[in-house]
Order: structure tokens, then C-alpha cells, then sequence
């Protein structure tokens, strides 16, 4: 039986639920009237069920589709202005004793090289990061006990967080490991990680139990059951996704929202973030063959329609996604996107050899930090590197209380240009310093707050004359 505050995973992803959803949602497609109650209901920006949320979806009458991405961009606009805020991952290891198919690290590719870093190479490429001018890191590591212990990740947080190089600081450290134990999880908190990262990849049990033939990532009660697990270990800000392509998009996004509904509802506080990876080729992985996969188009109303029914949640699309791919769903609620990713363990300190490819997937858009951040502000966003929040101790809750105050503005515009100015101080070609410049001259008259915009130009100059790590 669906019960969303239920500690069960068939109880709060409950599969007759989700197809009485589809059936709903299928039925009042064409349905203009309730359409338009739900999209009246959507304008409060409180959020939707995923009963609604489905039903904006599947809409497919023209009109009201304009209507849902205009209301997907007016959303984006209110909660996230136009600053994206950047990150890179870090591979750790690709060792791993799972079998899921839709990945090349499963433990039966016996062509894939097999990395694990050391401290001294997590150091090497943390340099790496922090001279390209990232500050925010997602690392990941496959599952595997033996050479993946919680240990050594929790060493290598510490290592990460210990490298001052220049003017270089990774502030904070997202984390996406395999599901662990509520134990393992308060020593995670306690390392002082910024999100838990854990991809539910599908939320169709029968699939589910197909595509993780092996290992113990098989268990889908134990996966789908993990991020109350966090939570009771104290981590409050998770991210969620689905690795579209595994099941149904319908599916997977009913029961998408059905789990952060069952966050919410569980714990007061729904996802931090959540994730919209597609599945892409890789070394031993061809995605025609997953009959699912999606288009440009659904994965744009995709966007949208996540946009719509969860506007607190930040949204993050990654280097999977090529240029032409991320600068339309930009507009529509993407706040957090990677830039100058590696997929491999290890290369970005030195490329990795050709021969000794341990990519997780190909990326598709290649292009460097600088020019990523350049190509941002000549569309108009704000490049920002802020980690302000998870630093102030503004998590979970308290996080959600500023989003629903809209002090977000007072706040993350002001992080957001010291960040970047501390960016092209330090790090941009003269091209994007310039660009740069002239952005934060007309950014920073946004700030609505006069006592905010005033403290803020003064640390502007501060950070001209090379002091960093200004926040609000
Ligand atoms: S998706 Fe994760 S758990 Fe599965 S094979 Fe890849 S690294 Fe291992
Ligand atoms: S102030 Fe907080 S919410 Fe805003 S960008 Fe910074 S970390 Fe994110």
C-alpha cells in the first residue's frame, strides 16, 4: 500500500501507485481544465504532487506546453536569478564489485584499466582542480569493500580538504558512494560532506533487479532505503536521480517525486539537489541498445516539469550532456552544472594514456573551466563557485528556510560574484576576465538588499587586492 512516510521501500515507491499515476496522467492529457488548475497551483510555487506533476508531463496540447516552460523559467528565474554554480567530479577508484550493466566499471569488464589513487595522486589532481579554480568537488568511487573501504574514502575527504595551494581551496566536497550503513553515514557527516549523492538509476524494481544482476547493489530495498539512512546519520542534504534510459521516463519520474515526497514527508526536508544524467556510450556500453532512452525534447519537458513540481530543489546536469543540450535546459532549471570534467580516474593533473582508458562515460562536452564559465556569461548566467551554505551551517532545513524566504537573493547573488571575482583573479584567460568584469559591474546592482550590495562591493575590492573567502 502507498504510504509516503513509510520506511519501506515498496510503501513510499509504491509501483501500483505509479501506475495508477500514468493511467491518471494519461487520461487527462488533453485535459485543459484540470491542466490549467494544476498549472494555477504551480504558479504558487509551493510545488506538486506527482500526480499533478505527471499530468503536466504528459500534457501534449501545445498552448499549455508553452505555458509549463514558461512557467519552468519564470520558477528558475525567482528562486535561482541566473547563477549556475560549478563543480567537477573526482574519480577516486573505479574498482567495483557490482555487475550493473549500464555502466563500464561493472565488475565482468575485464578490459576497462583499473584505477585506484593514492593520497599523493588525490593530492596531485586536487591541485589540478583548484589551478583550473574549482572549489567544489563531487568525488565517486565504485563499490567495493576491499578497495573502496569507507576508510579510505574518509581518508581521502580529509586529504581533499587539507590542500591550500595558492590561492586554491576545495570548500566543499559532495559525495557519491555506494549505499552504506546508517553508521558509515554519520562518519560521512562527520567528515564534513556537503550533499550525499546516491542515483536511485531506476525506480522499477523488476528492472532494477535485471539491470544490477550482481552484487550487492542487487538489493533495491537496501538502494531505494538509503537516503533514510543518511539522514539518520545526519546528513541532510541529498541528491537524488534516475539514470534515464533504464525504464520508462514516465516511471522513473513518478517515482522520482514520489521519493522526495517521502523525504519530505519523513524527514521535513525534501532533496537538496537532484540529478538528470541520460544514459551515454561508453567503454563497453552502446545506449541504443537500452530501448528506453530518451530524446532531446522529453528530456527538456524533463527539466521543466522537475523544475515546476520541486522549485527548491537545486537541479544539476553534468559533461554527459553536450553544449547544445545544456544551454536549453539552462533556462528551464538547471542551477548547478560540472565544468572541464575528467570521467576517468585520475587526468586531470596529467591527460590519462589512450591505452589506459578508465572512463566511467564519454563526455560531450569537452571544453576547459574557462571557457565553460566564459560561454556561461555571454549567454547571461553568473558563473558562481559558492559554497557558502553548507559552511554557514545553513543545511537541510535551514537551507530550505532561506529558498522559501527568497533571502536567496541577498545571498547566493552577493557569494556568487565575490566567487567569481575571486575566479578571474586568480584563474581566467584575459578574454573571460573581461566578460567577467562587465558582468559583475551589472550584476552586482541586482542585489536588492542596499546594505548587502554595499558590503559586497567593498569585499569586491578586498578580493581585487588578493584577500579571499568572503561569504553571507
Ligand atoms: S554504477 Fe556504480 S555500482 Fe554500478 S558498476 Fe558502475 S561504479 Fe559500480
Ligand atoms: S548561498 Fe547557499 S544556496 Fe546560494 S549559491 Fe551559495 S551555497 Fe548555494
Amino acid at each position: 500500500m502507498y504510504d509516503k512516510k513509510s520506511p519501506k521501500a515498496e510503501e513510499f515507491i509504491n509501483h501500483e501507485e505509479i501506475l495508477e499515476t500514468l493511467d491518471y496522467a494519461a487520461a487527462n492529457k488533453h485535459n485543459a481544465v484540470l491542466i490549467d488548475e494544476i498549472l494555477e497551483k504551480a504558479r504558487l510555487r509551493k510545488g506538486l504532487s506527482h500526480r499533478e506533476a505527471a499530468v503536466l508531463l504528459d500534457c501534449d496540447l501545445p498552448d499549455k506546453n508553452e505555458e509549463i516552460f514558461a512557467l519552468a523559467r519564470q520558477i528558475k528565474d525567482d528562486f535561482y536569478g541566473n547563477r549556475i554554480v560549478l563543480f567537477a567530479p573526482l574519480y577516486l577508484s573505479n574498482y567495483c564489485v557490482n555487475g550493473c550493466v549500464y555502466c563500464p566499471y561493472h565488475a565482468k569488464n575485464k578490459h576497462i584499466a583499473r584505477k585506484k589513487m593514492t593520497q599523493e595522486d588525490i593530492k596531485k589532481e586536487v591541485i589540478a582542480l583548484q589551478d583550473m579554480g574549482h572549489k567544489r568537488l563531487a568525488i565517486e568511487a565504485g563499490e567495493d569493500p576491499v578497495n573502496n573501504p569507507i576508510e579510505y574514502i574518509l581518508e581521502s575527504i580529509k586529504t581533499i580538504y587539507g590542500i591550500k595551494h595558492k590561492n586554491g581551496a576545495i570548500r566543499r566536497v559532495n559525495v557519491n558512494i555506494a549505499a552504506t550503513t546508517v553508521e558509515n553515514y554519520r562518519k560521512l557527516h562527520e567528515a564534513g560532506i556537503g550533499t550525499y549523492i546516491l542515483f536511485q538509476e531506476t525506480y522499477n524494481k523488476e528492472n532494477y533487479e535485471i539491470l544490477h544482476p550482481t552484487g550487492p547493489k542487487h538489493n533495491y530495498t537496501y538502494h531505494t532505503e538509503a537516503m533514510d539512512r543518511a539522514m539518520q546519520g545526519g546528513i541532510d542534504d541529498v541528491g537524488l536521480g534516475v539514470l534515464y534510459g533504464l525504464s520508462t521516463y514516465r516511471y522513473e519520474f513518478t517515482g522520482l517525486l514520489m521519493h522526495a515526497e517521502h523525504l519530505e514527508a519523513a524527514f521535513g526536508v525534501g532533496p537538496h539537489t537532484i540529478s538528470v544524467p541520460r544514459i551515454c556510450p561508453a567503454d563497453d556500453i552502446d545506449p541504443s541498445t537500452f530501448s528506453n532512452a530518451i530524446s532531446d525534447d522529453i528530456f527538456t519537458k524533463l527539466v521543466a516539469c522537475i523544475r515546476i513540481a520541486v522549485p527548491y530543489t537545486g537541479m544539476i546536469v553534468s559533461t554527459r550532456e553536450s553544449q547544445k543540450s545544456r544551454e536549453r535546459v539552462l533556462q528551464l532549471g538547471i542551477s548547478q552544472i560540472s565544468g572541464g570534467s575528467k570521467t576517468s580516474v585520475g587526468g586531470y593533473a596529467e591527460p590519462e594514456p589512450e591505452e589506459e582508458n578508465s572512463a566511467q562515460f564519454d563526455v560531450s562536452d569537452r571544453r576547459s573551466l574557462d571557457e565553460v564559465v566564459r560561454w556561461l556569461m555571454q549567454l547571461g548566467y553568473t558563473p558562481s563557485f559558492c559554497t557558502a551554505c553548507y559552511r554557514e551551517g545553513r543545511t537541510g532545513d535551514r537551507f530550505m528556510a532561506l529558498c522559501k524566504n527568497m533571502q536567496i537573493h541577498n545571498c547566493c547573488l552577493p557569494n556568487a560574484l565575490m566567487t567569481l571575482q575571486e575566479y578571474l583573479e586568480d584563474y581566467a584567460s584575459p578574454e573571460t576576465k573581461e566578460v567577467g568584469a562587465r558582468l559583475i559591474a551589472k550584476e552586482i546592482e541586482q542585489i536588492p538588499n542596499e546594505k548587502v550590495k554595499k558590503i559586497c562591493k567593498e569585499r569586491l575590492e578586498l578580493i581585487k587586492q588578493n584577500q579571499r573567502d568572503f561569504r553571507f
